[in-house]
């Protein structure tokens, strides 16, 4: 069973559009998911900075103060505000309309993961008239699916600290200390149009492009080898997400433009693995007559580790009776490690929906999700562990 008022907010959350995408014309702004949330957690008694970050695009930064003012440290409950694209002939249901079906709740962000921000106002609820010792901080960022620019932000600003964050991040309820970091790429490759009826009038790029994928498979093969064995994914990973190309099959394709998207384990530089790929690509521009580029999409955010012997993953895992693993997505983890934080990540939704069709999330995963924020929130907050 879940609450009214619960199944409300997710509806609500669902229904507002917040997709984040590196193509200029599918991204949208966030702000007003921020300023929703922004009206929850102002009721529920917190104190709401909207932080603007972008035109368009803005953090929550939401704070209930302990009864110390001047303490601080804190327990931060954070995840991100935005989603990614979505296919709409692949959806069996509208994904902005949330939707009951054998014990789900479809809809677009449900795991990965507005829903997560809902979760927290029902376990803050129960505390409304409990004064807390240290602060509770809830961080909805911006731009997590394309450039961590939220979560930048608030690192260089120096905003929304705490000492312990949960990141909601769909790991199906269980704990996670360590992942890997991700990057988003793109190739370019501008050639010459011409009748296709002689090849020589022009330069394909779809020819030259696919050399980069075969190349680009290979680097996928060589990746394989390196190992961090706590991950159940245990090797970086390299998906060709999206090509563009042309636009007539009696025209030699004159331009072509590939994504894709890298994810080291901890350890592995992000501009290390850039330079990598820059030297695989050598020659191709000759051996095509085209000319190429090679660039970040985003910056990229790298992969991240809490020590096992961090207090904060030990409370976590003697709570839950297990032990803190790795997951194969970036979150960002970085940024807040960056500040001295010590994270874990958990939420109620699980990674396999997420960045899928007919996004679900489990109601049978909600009350256990509730009852670890509540003791959280009790042991941290009302209890005070996290004052520093
Ligand atoms: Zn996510």
């Amino acid at each position: 069973m879940i609450k009214p008022r619960l199944r409300q907010q997710l509806a609500e959350l669902t229904a507002i559009p917040s997709i984040a995408c590196t193509m200029p014309e599918q991204d949208m702004s966030n702000v007003p998911v921020i300023e929703t949330l922004a009206n929850w957690f102002e009721s529920a008694g917190f104190g709401c900075e909207i932080m603007p970050v972008a035109p368009g695009k803005a953090n929550l930064i939401a704070v209930r103060a302990g009864t110390d003012p001047q303490a601080r440290g804190g327990l931060v409950l954070a995840g991100h505000s935005d989603t990614v694209p979505f296919d709409q002939n692949l959806w069996h249901n509208d994904p902005f309309k949330m939707t009951e079906r054998d014990g789900k709740l479809y809809g677009l962000g449900m795991a990965d993961m507005k829903g997560f921000f809902a979760l927290i106002l029902d376990a803050v609820a129960n505390y409304a008239k409990t004064p807390f010792r240290a602060p509770l901080i809830v961080i909805a960022t911006c731009d997590e699916e394309t450039s961590m620019a939220g979560a930048r932000a608030l690192m260089e600003q120096s905003k929304g600290q705490g000492r312990f964050v949960l990141i909601g991040e769909p790991t199906n309820l269980k704990p996670a200390r360590l992942h890997k970091g991700v990057m988003l790429e793109r190739v370019v490759i501008t050639g010459k149009s011409g009748h296709s009826s002689d090849p020589e009038l022009g330069r394909n790029a779809i020819d030259a492009m696919h050399e980069v994928v075969n190349r680009l498979q290979q680097f996928r093969t060589s990746l394989k080898k390196i190992q961090q064995p706590l991950f159940p994914v245990p090797y970086p990973t390299l998906n060709l997400g999206c090509i563009h190309g042309g636009d007539n099959p009696n025209r030699i394709c004159g331009l072509c433009e590939l994504q894709f998207d890298v994810r080291p384990l901890p350890g592995m530089e992000i501009e290390n693995i850039r330079a990598d790929i820059r030297h695989l690509l050598k020659g191709i521009e000759q051996q095509f007559g085209v000319s190429m580029l090679y660039e970040p999409a985003t910056a990229g955010s790298g992969a991240a580790e809490t020590p096992a012997n961090s207090p904060f993953v030990q409370k976590i895992e003697g709570l839950l009776g297990e032990t803190a693993g790795a997951v194969s997505f970036g979150t960002e983890a970085p940024y807040f490690r960056a500040q001295n934080m010590d994270t874990v990540i958990l939420g109620p939704g699980n990674i396999e929906q997420a960045h899928q069709p007919d996004e679900y999330l489990e109601i049978k995963n909600i009350s256990p999700m509730l009852l670890l924020l509540n003791q959280l929130i009790h042991y941290y907050c009302v209890q005070g562990h996290a004052k520093i």
